[in-house]
């Protein structure tokens, strides 16, 4: 245990297996299975990566087959997967697609404990956390569970190549969110910096030039690895300030997870920034590693907003369904959120002001101390 008034910082891993690769999906999981002692399988997929997964699996053993995939894991869907996973007595879960797909998969480990092989197919990096997510009464509810951690991972960026591009975008920057907002999560530390500092600068690299081209499979390969890095470390360091008022907004509105972190990360990054010079430093030395902007940490909102860019990323909450008239309420509900060891105190007003201006997609701005 570490005593409150000691000036530490605690870094802890859990186990697992990450496997990379083009094509590992097909050749290392009949061999993954069978090495975490299962054989009755239950593959999770939404409909539309049902003939992706299907092709991975052939000889696997499945005995059932979950489609219900629904974003933020309602929580009906989850009693759904559970039940079938208890009629058909599967001993194992392997989930091939997004975050909503590894979280339904999480989902029915948290209850039935058992293992999850996840093949993932987009940047969402939930297959690196323990942390799960239910929907209920439009109030998202997280936790942390050992169990619900895949005790095996498979990056193949084969299966990211039909991603498209806004998406490639926008799930590529909530993987940079994962980074950056692990350089002042409420556990940071210096392994979890490292991991982030390091994703920010593959993703920044692997992004546009999977832009200029969804095929590259070495720049796929480039975001997953970005990808796992950015989760590591976020599982490590814990929500910070942009993951707390996204869970809020996920939540209460129902706004694509994805582009909803990436509209937020760059207003976050301009009001902690001024108060977090060390991780402003790290942030815009990762992204000029990447080509944008020349490392000064005074510029990380501007090497980041030249990212946003060149990626065309998205800029407006309200595009995404977030009524300016639900500001206010949104910033009464971030604010409970907010961890108290954010670099800044953060009043409901500094909260009107950002979600504000990222739901009418206002250029992201400095805020200066006061
Ligand atoms: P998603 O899983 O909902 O997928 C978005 C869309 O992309 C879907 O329509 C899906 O069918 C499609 N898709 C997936 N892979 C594709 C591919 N290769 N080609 C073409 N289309 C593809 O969205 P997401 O952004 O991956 O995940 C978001 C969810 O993950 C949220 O519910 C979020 O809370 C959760 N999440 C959890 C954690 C965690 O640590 N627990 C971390 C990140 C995200």
């Amino acid at each position: 245990m570490i005593d409150a008034d000691v000036n530490a910082a605690v870094y802890e891993t859990r186990p697992q297996r990450v496997i990379t690769g083009a094509g590992a999906a097909r050749r290392v999981l009949p061999a993954e299975i069978e090495r975490l002692g299962g054989s009755r399988v239950m593959l999770i997929a939404t409909e539309h990566e049902l003939p992706v997964a299907r092709g991975l699996v052939a000889g696997l053993g499945v005995v059932a087959e979950f489609t219900g995939v629904r974003p933020h894991v309602p929580v009906e869907v989850a009693e759904a997967a559970r039940a079938l996973a208890r009629t058909s007595r599967a001993d194992v879960l392997l989930s091939v697609g997004g975050g909503s797909t590894t979280g339904t998969a999480k989902a029915v480990a948290l209850t039935a404990r058992l293992p999850i092989v996840a093949v993932p197919t987009t940047y969402a990096g939930s297959e690196a956390t323990d942390v799960w997510g239910l929907t209920e009464d439009s109030r998202k509810t997280n936790g942390v569970d050992p169990a619900v951690l895949p005790a095996t991972v498979v990056y193949d960026p084969e299966l990211t190549v039909t991603l498209p591009p806004a998406l490639s975008t926008s799930s590529g920057l909530n993987a940079l969110a994962h980074c950056v907002d692990s350089l002042w999560g409420p556990t940071a530390s210096p392994p979890a910096t490292a991991f982030a500092v390091e994703g920010i600068r593959q993703l920044a690299t692997g992004l546009p030039a999977v832009l200029a081209d969804g095929g590259d499979v070495a720049a796929r390969e480039r975001c997953q690895q970005g990808t796992y890095l950015a989760a590591a470390a976020f599982a490590a360091a814990g929500s910070g300030m942009h993951h707390k008022i996204c869970h809020v907004l996920g939540g209460a509105y129902n706004l694509e997870h994805a582009a909803m972190h990436a509209v937020v990360l760059p207003h976050v990054v301009g009001f902690n920034a001024p108060a977090a010079p060390g991780a402003a430093n790290r942030i815009a030395g990762a992204l000029a590693g990447a080509g944008f902007g020349d490392g000064d940490g005074d510029d990380a909102l501007t090497a980041l907003l030249g990212l946003y860019a060149a990626l065309g990323a998205p800029t407006s909450l309200g595009d995404l369904g977030l009524a300016a008239e639900q500001v206010p309420e949104a910033a009464a509900l971030a604010l409970e959120k907010i961890p108290p060891s954010n670099p800044r105190p953060v009043t409901e007003a500094d909260l009107a002001d950002l979600i504000g201006r990222a739901q009418a997609g206002r250029r992201p701005v400095l805020v200066p101390l006061a």
